[in-house]
């Protein structure tokens, strides 16, 4: 089959026939190792070439780039509006009744420096340069990392950017870049993570859970120790059926939630952030500490998975090992302290 200009339809292209075959946008990371004489036996259905191209390769035309980019600010606000209202609601109520029942004044002012910290990181992650491969830089990034021939192949080559894709990056559709040691793209800071904010963006993570964990540390204290005043810990209530009983729990936050609606409800959703923020920055951590980004272990859970394809029996498994580790200290000043070329020349 020709396409009408008589050229050969993009589905037998190779690199594109890998691109379907994994599903990915990104040509560093398909089976590399898939011979054309292989890809040819899968015996694709005969369609528009036209059609595939806008489906297939996932290129987000310039509105949908701007929807993407609008909806990233969105989130932003969001954010931004999220932080209003609870602090606006610690500082109108938690704080004033804290500071009447004598709170330690440190105590009360940790969530602000936690704030005006995790505020500071924002600001740095979501204007800093992640680490842009472009047209100047391409060939010393290129030297950076080793390519490990199963998720990232030497020589190809970005359609969009026209740069040689470095080891670990990838091409970001929303920011319309190639990103060096790319990790993910943020809707919250609306920015790309990758080599050169990857720091800023684990401190962003730290300090956010430990604002929402001091939050709710200061608000249960005080709606503890309201309980203890009241003296509502030890006393009874007539149920239903007029008989006396001693007060549980439930009884205890419905009473809580009663008297005071939105501290209850603002405590409700900081523990619920709280938990949320900390598993995601443990995820983090642990990306961090074996020097992985959040794009490489979302593709090695897919070469893992399926590690032999139906078509070839006998093909040799596909087998991804992380080459980048250095063991958990240098794997951690890694993050904070992108390589360079000179280094890593250092150690070769
Ligand atoms: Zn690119
Ligand atoms: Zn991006």
């Amino acid at each position: 089959m020709s396409c009408p200009d008589g050229s050969s339809p993009k589905w037998q292209d190779d690199a594109f026939q890998r691109r379907v075959w994994t599903g990915s946008t990104d040509a560093q990371g398909d089976l590399g190792h898939i011979s054309p004489e292989h890809l040819q036996e899968l015996s694709l259905p005969e369609v528009n070439p036209a059609s595939w191209r806008a489906q297939c390769t996932r290129m987000p035309s310039p509105s949908c780039a701007a929807q993407m980019t609008s909806l990233s600010c969105l989130f932003v606000v969001l954010h931004a509006a999220l932080q209003a209202a609870v602090f606006g609601e610690y500082t109108w109520e938690v704080f004033v009744y804290c500071w009447e029942l004598q709170f330690h004044l440190l105590l009360l002012l940790l969530p602000y420096l936690l704030l005006a910290g995790n505020l500071g990181c924002f600001l740095l992650c979501s204007r800093a340069n992640p680490g842009t491969v472009t047209k100047s830089n391409a060939a010393s990034l290129v030297k950076v990392y080793a390519y490990d021939g199963v998720m990232f192949q030497k020589g190809l080559v970005c359609p969009t950017c026209s740069v040689e894709k470095p080891a670990r990056s990838k091409h970001c559709s929303v920011c319309r870049m190639c990103v060096h040691r790319f990790d993910h793209h943020c809707v919250w800071v609306n920015n790309c993570i990758g080599a050169c904010n990857a720091g800023v963006f684990l401190l962003y993570l730290l300090s956010l859970t430990a604002t929402a964990g001091a939050v709710a540390a200061v608000t249960a204290a005080l709606l503890l120790q309201l309980l203890q005043l009241s003296n509502l810990l030890h006393g009874t209530y007539l149920d239903a059926q007029g008989q006396e009983q001693p007060v549980d729990i439930p009884v205890l936050v419905q009473h809580l939630f009663l008297t005071f609606p939105r501290i209850v409800f603002m405590l409700g959703f900081v523990i619920l952030l709280t938990l949320v923020l900390g598993g995601y920055c443990s995820f983090s951590l642990y990306l961090a500490l074996t020097n992985q980004t959040t794009n490489e272990w979302c593709k090695s859970r897919r070469f893992g998975g399926s590690p032999r394809l139906p078509s070839q029996p006998h093909a040799r498994p596909l087998v991804y090992k992380n080459i980048y580790s250095k063991g958990i200290w240098r794997n951690l000043k890694e993050v904070f302290n992108p390589p360079t070329v000179s280094e890593r020349k250092k150690k070769t």
